[in-house]
């Protein structure tokens, strides 16, 4: 079962993998964006980092709730409030139990990339980070190591995408051949759920 030190643990996996890829993802943001992908995402995961030791909630839910919010509150660019909807609608879903098993994880995320896809209005095959989040969720039910090999795999094959959502499709056919950086931190994300399962 998955409590609370579950979801703290994964939340600064998630700090942690950020800080360290933060290169990279704002790499990828300066081949098809305006690179600041990387700076972003370190800026929010850090106000989670920090609003989680001082706050410590007591439910899955609760963690995952706040660390929604400081996402939104932090994160300037698209992908604040997307991720921070994501995470949020998951806390939501997962509603005041103490512990939740792994399915009932799936079907939150699955609310939650749901809530994302609502607010940003994109569509597997759109080149964004959906195309890494849904096959993730599909994938969970299998455990965390699949959901993680799922995900990458997503973004690897956003590659030859052309981009239909957020900045990236301003460029038009110009967006084909990179690979999307919110897919690429949405992998991350994921990948760290096993770290956060090891303990
Ligand atoms: P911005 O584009 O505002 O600079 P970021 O660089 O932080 O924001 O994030 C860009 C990423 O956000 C993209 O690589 C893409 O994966 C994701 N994204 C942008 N728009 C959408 C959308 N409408 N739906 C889903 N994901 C999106
Ligand atoms: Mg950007």
């Amino acid at each position: 079962m998955l409590d609370a030190d579950f979801f703290r643990r994964w939340m600064a996996a998630a700090t942690a993998s950020v800080d360290r890829e933060a290169e990279r993802l704002t790499d990828l943001d300066s081949a098809i964006g305006d690179a600041d992908h990387g700076s972003n995402l370190q800026r929010g995961f850090r106000a989670v980092a920090t609003a989680l030791e001082k706050d410590a909630p007591d439910t899955p839910g609760a963690v995952l709730t706040l660390a929604g919010r400081q996402l939104i509150s932090t994160v300037g660019g698209a992908s604040g409030p997307l991720y921070g909807t994501l995470l949020r609608r998951t806390g939501k879903a997962l509603g005041d139990a103490s512990e939740v098993d792994t399915a009932q994880l799936a079907e939150a995320l699955r609310a939650g990339v749901d809530g994302v896809m609502a607010l940003g209005g994109a569509a597997p095959g759109d080149k964004t980070m959906i195309d890494a989040l849904l096959p993730a969720v599909d994938a969970l039910g299998d455990g965390f190591a699949a959901a993680r090999a799922a995900a990458e795999q997503g973004a690897e094959a956003t590659i030859p995408l052309q981009a239909r959502k957020g900045r990236a499709s301003y460029l038009g056919e110009r967006s084909i051949g990179h690979q999307d950086p919110g897919a690429t931190s949405s992998a991350l994300l994921i990948a760290t759920l096993e770290e956060a399962a090891e303990g």
